[in-house]
């Protein structure tokens, strides 16, 4: 259901970051500014707080994708679509520089809920707006949209970031497993939460994104077990994967693209058995990374 940049249009390129647009967007986006909720007088403030809560969103977005970059991850797309954006992160297989790379997405909304209220405090002493003017009610209305998203962006629930926190900061203590399974967990309880908010916000949206959540946690259990699953399977001595230092596990659990025999490619230094096809890459099953035979770190044999 999450949208990718299938069906979108590219808007930008920023620090390495590509932006998209998903179609779907203009249909919300027509819908939202022609019910204008009687805020002001005409539609072109309508779509000027339309715009500006995509500017929130793009923001809070390119925190998480420079913080992943930052700390050495992947993070070259952003997609915009009606419930909000999309970064697509993928920071190194630690819990610091994954906590990091969440954390830093909420970290844009304080950020900009400082000058919003030095603006809102003094705009009308400063003489920039008159009392009760459309500006005014924008410049509210920004600092109120600004607020319910960090808010909402906090509820511990995965996948929303105060969920995606909750499990990293668990990671420490817990593993990357077990701590994704409690996260899963605790979002499914949470998503009772989201509920009310939307039937308390009368808002359709909030009750697509409840079902959205519950999907997203629903993978996030299978996920974690089929890491747990893994985590328990015996290791090969040896071998370490270069990007998240874990030994690959012993048995058949790689498949030949060619012929589809499984093999376990560390045995046979990534050649089918069957085919005899040579592979140029060994995937970690631990973080899913591909990395040449060479790159695979051999650690060196224990002294006698
Ligand atoms: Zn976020
Ligand atoms: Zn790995
Ligand atoms: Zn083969």
């Amino acid at each position: 259901m999450t949208p990718t940049q299938k069906g979108s249009f590219r808007l930008f390129q920023f620090a390495g970051v590509t932006v998209f647009l998903h179609w779907s967007w203009f249909v919300v986006a027509l819908f939202e500014i022609r019910d204008p909720a009687g805020r002001y007088h005409s539609l072109a403030w309508n779509a000027a707080e339309y715009l500006a809560l995509f500017g929130i969103v793009l923001l809070h977005e390119f925190g998480h994708a420079l913080a992943c970059r930052s700390v050495g991850g992947r993070a070259d797309q952003i997609v915009l679509w009606p419930l909000g954006g999309v970064a697509y992160v993928s920071p190194p297989q630690r819990p610091g520089a994954t906590l990091w790379s969440i954390v830093a997405g909420p970290l844009v909304n304080v950020v900009l809920a400082v000058p919003m209220t030095m603006l809102l405090v003094f705009g009308e002493t400063l003489g920039w707006w008159v009392k009760g003017s459309e500006v005014q009610t924008f410049v509210w209305w920004l600092w109120v949209i600004n607020i319910v998203l960090l808010v909402f962006n906090l509820m511990p629930v995965y996948p929303l970031d105060g969920g995606k926190i909750l499990w990293a900061v668990l990671w420490f203590f817990l593993g990357r497993a077990k701590s994704l399974m409690v996260a899963s967990i605790v979002g499914m309880v949470g998503v009772v939460g989201v509920i009310a908010f939307a039937v308390v916000a009368h808002s359709i949206w909030i009750g697509i994104m409840a079902a959205f959540i519950l999907m997203s946690c629903w993978r996030g259990l299978q996920t974690a077990r089929a890491m747990v699953r893994l985590e328990r399977l015996p290791r090969r001595d040896g071998f370490l994967c270069p990007l998240c230092h874990e030994a690959p596990q012993a048995g058949v659990f790689w498949q030949c693209s060619h012929c589809g025999a499984r093999f376990d490619t560390f045995e046979t230094q990534a050649k089918c058995p069957q085919c005899a096809a040579q592979f140029a890459m060994m995937k970690c099953l631990n973080c899913g990374g591909l990395s040449p035979l060479d790159a695979w770190i051999m650690p060196p044999p224990a002294g006698r």
